[in-house]
């Protein structure tokens, strides 16, 4: 796509028309549960997967195809299937691509609601589910069984932010036969060309950049291949995964704007990362950018930009409880879970009980970084180090 245009560009101008003599810039939004059809011979030839046509409103409205066509073209895809959520879109992909007897390997960086579903899928649906070192690269073949299906990675991985080696990781899994799913929510579907390391499946969490306004929850799963594009619809109807036509619009809102919100978390996380790096307090900078990242060369190497998310390790001589004290002395920056909106947050997190493997004494802070001034973000948090 983007050699047609640039993506900026094509942000803006979507292949949308409104209805005739009606001239009007913004998506319609079409609600509906049933669909008529004009007659029953009609009914039976409609097919619900192909998006030929409407079928019921739960398969979709022109509303959410106009959606999933945007989000397919900004992922560099074909196909796009939306979810109520970004967790309900990694379960699309579980349900869609696991059953009973199968081997999935997940990071043991991954998002942690996506660990929680798949321990569930461990105890009571009989898959085995099994962490790698998110570093693992071309090492992840040696783990990779007969029953094995899917490898989730996730770029940078979730809170300790580790960049995988994804090329690495596509190419042992596809000599195997093994598909790979990417959490790609951290680059938006902007600073990561996916499909071009090699990844199958991506999902994205649109809760985050694509709304950009803390107040969408919703979920996508981009894909190239049309067959695993039907297993994902197949998924998504047998679940029932609706997504509202008045949420979809709030992202088709947003898109426009999405690349230049991006750009701008970027330069002002690296600005803000940059300054704490210098600071005593603070052990490491966990930002892909910088090289105290796992990863870091990865992120140069595959990546054209960063998102607005990064953590700090502080000194192993900061208590949790003075770091809890940091946090709570933060007046712009406030107190939250989920990320990519205009507001600064900042969430403290206990390692030891996210991961199988966590060696850093220093306690973990993790900021999104909004779209206020910078140095106003800068003199917060200087504020705030004074009182650990
Ligand atoms: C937020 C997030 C999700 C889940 O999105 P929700 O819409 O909150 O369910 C998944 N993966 C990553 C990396 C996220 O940050």
């Amino acid at each position: 796509m983007t050699d047609r245009r640039s993506l900026q560009t094509a942000l803006i101008h979507s292949d949308y028309r409104a209805p005739d003599g009606f001239g009007a810039l913004p998506q319609a939004i079409h609600h509906a549960s049933t669909v008529l059809f004009e007659n029953v011979a009609a009914m039976r030839a409609r097919n619900w997967q192909d998006k030929s046509g409407y079928t019921y409103g739960l398969h979709g409205t022109p509303t959410t195809f106009t959606l999933e066509a945007r989000l397919a073209e900004i992922e560099d895809g074909r196909h796009c299937v939306l979810a109520p959520s970004g967790l309900a879109a990694i379960a699309m992909v579980d349900f869609a691509f696991l059953k009973t007897g199968d081997d999935v390997l997940l990071p043991d960086n991954v998002y942690s609601p996506s660990r929680e579903l798949a321990n569930w899928l461990r105890q009571d649906f009989g898959i085995t589910v099994r962490y790698y070192d998110p570093m693992v690269g071309a090492g992840i073949a040696a783990l990779i069984r007969p029953e094995t299906r899917l490898i989730w990675t996730e770029a940078p991985g979730s809170v300790s932010m580790e960049v995988p080696d994804l090329p690495a990781i596509c190419q042992a899994a596809h000599e195997k036969g093994v598909l790979v799913a990417l959490d790609n929510t951290w680059a938006a579907g902007l600073a990561l060309r996916a499909f071009d390391l090699g990844v199958d499946i991506v999902m994205q969490a649109l809760t985050k950049y694509q709304s950009g306004g803390s107040d969408v929850l919703m979920g996508a799963v981009i894909t190239r291949d049309r067959a695993l594009n039907e297993r994902l619809e197949m998924a998504h109807m047998r679940l029932g995964f609706g997504v509202g036509p008045d949420d979809a619009y709030l992202v088709l809102r947003s898109l426009p704007t999405m690349k230049l919100r991006f750009e701008a978390h970027d330069a002002a996380a690296r600005k803000v990362a940059a300054w704490l790096k210098e600071r005593p307090e603070i052990a490491a900078v966990l930002h892909p950018a910088f090289a105290d990242c796992p990863g870091h060369a990865h992120w140069q190497r595959d990546f054209s930009g960063a998102g607005g998310l990064f953590s700090v390790l502080f000194d192993p001589q900061y208590a949790e409880a003075q770091t809890d004290r940091f946090v709570d002395g933060l007046k712009l920056f406030r107190i939250g879970f989920s990320w990519g909106g205009v507001h600064s947050l900042a969430v403290p997190y206990r390692m030891q009980g996210m991961r199988a493997n966590w060696s850093h004494a220093g306690q973990l802070v993790r900021l999104n970084i909004g779209l206020e001034e910078s140095d106003d973000l800068i003199a917060d948090l200087e504020q705030a180090l004074r009182l650990l």
